[in-house]
């Protein structure tokens, strides 16, 4: 928790509310920014009737609205920094560009010579930034391309169909209610639903829309999902 961040806060007027990667951004009217990281299980509570144990911020707007920033797990993250300073920050410094509006052009740029397994490359936030497990395997299924192609040898053509797929993944799971995790909630409590979705994710050894059977394999510590038969 940042020096003196309530007093750094209060009666300072909220100017603007963006996202980079996986950090939502406060900006606030005296030239800094309030950043927050959800980690695994954070959310904001929207005018709770009382504050519960895992509030670790509560935020009182002027006309009478709260915000309380609750985890029962692990807390995320909260740092406040100037706003001309955000690109500095360390965990900025050397992000990738954001996975809405990537392109196969760069994608080929972050990839070239690149000898790694397609899908560690895309985890990797200084390729492309915030892009979770989950959306990594549905994107690189629906792209027909194998997880374990090393991401160098692919091609402008395939590579451009990665990023349709990758932007495509994402704006169908927000517009299907956001995350995947089966305790997300939205701030008004609904669950997330695109877990229904899934192509290859969790599926291992059902069958894919192709025909043939998903397999799992782990990569990097972390669980790959994809069919044999159509991604290559
Ligand atoms: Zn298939």
């Amino acid at each position: 928790m940042p020096d003196g961040l309530g007093q750094r806060l209060v009666g300072a007027r909220v100017t603007s509310l963006r996202r980079r990667a996986k950090y939502g951004l406060i900006d606030i009217d005296r030239g800094d920014t309030l950043i927050f990281h959800l980690g695994m299980s954070g959310r904001w509570r929207v005018d709770p009737t009382e504050i519960e144990k895992h509030d670790h911020v509560l935020i009182e707007t002027d006309d009478g609205h709260r915000m309380a920033l609750n985890d029962p797990r692990r807390f995320g993250s909260l740092d406040l920094v100037p706003t001309d300073e955000l690109d500095h920050w360390p965990q900025f410094a050397a992000l990738g560009p954001e996975p809405l509006a990537i392109t196969g052009r760069e994608l080929r740029d972050r990839l070239a010579g690149r000898s790694a397994p397609i899908k560690a490359l895309l985890l990797d936030q200084r390729v492309i930034a915030g892009l979770g497990n989950i959306y990594v395997c549905e994107a690189l299924h629906r792209a027909h391309i194998h997880p374990t192609r090393a991401g160098g040898s692919i091609s402008l053509a395939r590579l451009d169909r990665l990023a349709e797929a990758i932007r495509g993944v994402l704006a169908e799971a927000i517009a299907a209610g956001g995350s995947t995790l089966r305790d997300f909630a939205s701030p008004d409590g609904e669950l997330g639903y695109f877990s229904k979705t899934f192509a290859v994710y969790d599926r291992e050894g059902l069958a894919c829309s192709c025909g043939g059977k998903v397999k799992r394999i782990v990569q990097g510590g972390r669980s790959t999902f994809f069919c044999p038969s159509c991604q290559r």
